[in-house]
This record gives structure tokens, sequence and C-alpha cells, in this order.
């Protein structure tokens, strides 16, 4: 089988993608298990934002990857397509999320998917766009003991003009806004609980508490606040990173969890951030302006992570001085990858740890918890 070797997508070096050789084996199908769509939707007036959408594909094994038509171009109309051999969807819940990305109508670029059976059997996925206005970059995530991500990310030139002409003093600004406005993403929700514990605690009704008495303190400090729910109801994780007019302004999202394990004394605190810096590569101008906003995020977002980390800590420590401190850790979590701007995600504790449990139950024991985070926000927005 030939290899397939993808290397520069609109003037971006990313990784190359090597095909697997299956000499002599029957051949496997890879599947595709999921498909998320984390759209940007700036509207005119609003802060620009660098990525205009992000499509995160997880696969079951590395995807081989064939660029069918390079750019045909009508106008400034571009479109690419990319094939995916040997690949099958794995659910009809993916299914659905393909029908669902390729219905979004979004103006910047248009996405369309067909599942192929002969003469290979694939997966074939077009997008078409302005290539004046908007760039595409790809790359495959490692990601140990997880499915194999493909992550397309599609971003807006003129901001990378912007960038380029401005001095290194604007670049580290260019995402600041005088008020900022935050993003606070209760997990969980609807049919998807999320973790259970002792005491009947059900992890998307502690989030959901915790995340209102979070809106409500930074609200009164003069915040602007976007709540991704605040109800019992299911959102995808696509849907929580969406910037729209209703959060126009935010600078950041952090995403509130409690956490759940099989050993019933594993307790304590962790918080998450997403490290770029390992899947970002390519040494021409431009990817070295995209990686040095993204490394910015990136920092930004390790910045947020110990802010709130060490704040929530010292909170919960007023009523559980033994708190394990379980750090705070580099992840993929999805809403992290997807987030188009600095973000973090904090784990409360656990719900299957009985003496943890028993603190969560208490509402002021929450509501320490929420003056934590809203603290740690705070003391970030003081340092950066
Ligand atoms: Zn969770």
């Amino acid at each position: 089988m030939k290899r397939t070797r993808i290397l520069v997508v609109g003037g971006f070096i990313l990784y190359g993608l090597g095909a697997v050789e299956s000499i002599g084996a029957p051949p496997r199908c890879n599947q595709l298990f999921k498909v998320f769509h984390h759209r940007v939707e700036a509207r005119p007036g609003s802060v620009p934002f660098l990525e205009l959408g992000k499509l995160i594909f997880s696969f079951a094994s590395e995807p081989k990857i064939d660029l069918l038509n390079s750019a045909a171009r009508s106008g400034n109309q571009c479109q690419r397509t990319f094939f995916f051999p040997m690949m099958e969807v794995a659910n009809s819940e993916c299914k659905e999320m393909l029908y669902s990305i390729a219905r979004t109508t979004i103006s910047p670029y248009k996405i369309s998917f067909d599942i192929i059976n002969k003469p290979v059997q694939g997966l074939r996925f077009t997008v078409t766009y302005d290539h004046e206005k908007v760039g595409m970059t790809y790359a495959v995530m490692e990601s140990a003991g997880e499915h194999k991500r493909l992550i397309i990310t599609f971003y807006d030139k003129d901001q990378i003009k912007k960038i380029k002409n401005a001095q290194e003093s604007v670049l580290r600004t260019a995402y600041q806004v005088r008020k900022p406005g935050i993003i606070v993403d209760c997990g969980h929700g609807g049919s998807d609980c999320g973790a259970s514990g002792y005491y009947n605690l059900s992890e998307k009704e502690v989030n959901l508490e915790v995340g209102m008495y979070v809106a409500n303190l930074l609200r009164k400090k003069g915040f602007d606040v976007f709540l991704t729910r605040s109800a019992d109801v299911a959102i995808a994780l696509d849907e929580r990173t969406v910037m729209t007019d209703h959060n126009k302004a935010a600078a950041i999202l952090i995403s509130i969890h409690s956490n759940a394990a099989p050993n019933i004394y594993a307790s304590g605190i962790e918080t998450f951030f997403f490290d770029i810096s390992h899947h970002c590569s390519g040494a021409d101008k431009q990817s070295r302006l995209l990686k040095a906003v993204l490394y910015d995020r990136c920092s930004k977002s390790q910045l947020l992570a110990q802010n709130i980390h060490q704040s929530v800590l010292a909170y919960a420590r007023h009523k559980q001085p033994e708190v394990i401190d379980r750090k705070v850790k580099q992840s993929f979590l999805q809403v992290l990858v997807g987030s188009a701007v600095p973000s973090t995600l904090v784990e409360l504790g656990f719900l299957t740890n009985k003496q943890e449990a028993a603190l969560i139950k208490d509402k002021h024991y929450k509501m320490l918890l929420a003056a934590g985070i809203c603290e740690g926000i705070i003391r970030y927005f003081e340092q950066c």
C-alpha cells in the first residue's frame, strides 16, 4: 500500500501521517468513535478569535489519510477532500454527530461527510472555504491509552496578519479584554449523570450547585458570567465551548467536576489544563506565529489551573485540613482541547470516598469550594 504523507496544509507544516503497512494480514477497519465540532461564532464587534472552529475526530488507531484533490479552486472558494480508507463509523451516535456537523451552517467554512462502501470502504470528508479568509491546519494527537485524535483547526487569516504586523507586546495582549467574561461549565447534566457515590450524591448535581455559587460570586465582583447550563440538561461537549453573542467577551473557561474511583480510599482535589506544546510542530513563519499564540494560551491555562488549584485547596482546608493535593496535571479532556480561550477543569473531590462525600454533601463546603474557585480566578487576572 502506498505510503501517505501529508505535511503542508495552508502553509502550515504539521505532523506527517505514515500509513500503516498491512502485508499478509487481512485488512482490518479502523473505527471512528466520535467527532466534535468546536465552533467559534464571534459576531461583528465582539472579541476576535484566532480560531474559527475545530473538528476533533477520535479514532481507534492512527488513521490513514489520503488527500484526494489539492485545493480545487473557483474564485476564492477552495475545497479540500480527505479520505480515510478502511474506516468505519463505530456506532449510530457517531453517525448522528457527523450528520449534525454537516447540518451546521457556519459562514467561514462548510463541511460534508460521505460514508463510502466501494471500491474501498472509508469515510470521505470535504471542507469548502474562502482561502483568502480561512486557513486550516491539522495534526494527529498522541494520547497514550486513549483513541488517536485528529484535530483540524480553522483559523482567521486576518487575525494571523494582525499578529504578524504587531509587536510582541500586542501578541501577548491580543486576547485580553477590559472586562473579562468567564464561561462557567458545570460538568455533565441530563441523562449524563457523571460520577455517583456515597449519600446518593450525583456528580451533575454537585457540579451545577458549585457552578451556580461560583457564577453568583463572580457576578458580585463585576464579571460577565456565562453558565453552559443552569439546569439539569444534557449539553454536548462541543456546545460548551461555543463562543456566541452571549459570551462575546469570554476570556477564560472553567469546567467544574467531581471525581470517582474504584478505590474507595482515593480522595483529594486535582486540576487539569491542556498542554499544546507536545502537539504542535512546524517551522515556517506562519506556523511560528500560530504556535506563539497557542503557547501563550497554554501558559495562561496553566497559570489559571495553578491559581484555582491552590486557592480551592486553601479554602477546602478550612474544613478538611488533611485534604490531599493531587496536583495540577496536563490532560486531553475534550472541553480543554476544544476551547478557544485559556481553560481549566477542576475535580473538586471524590464522591466515592465516604469522608470526602460527607463534606461535599454539605452546602457550606460546596460554598467554600466555590469561593476558592472565585478567588483563584481573581488572582489569575491579577497576574496576567
Ligand atoms: Zn465529570
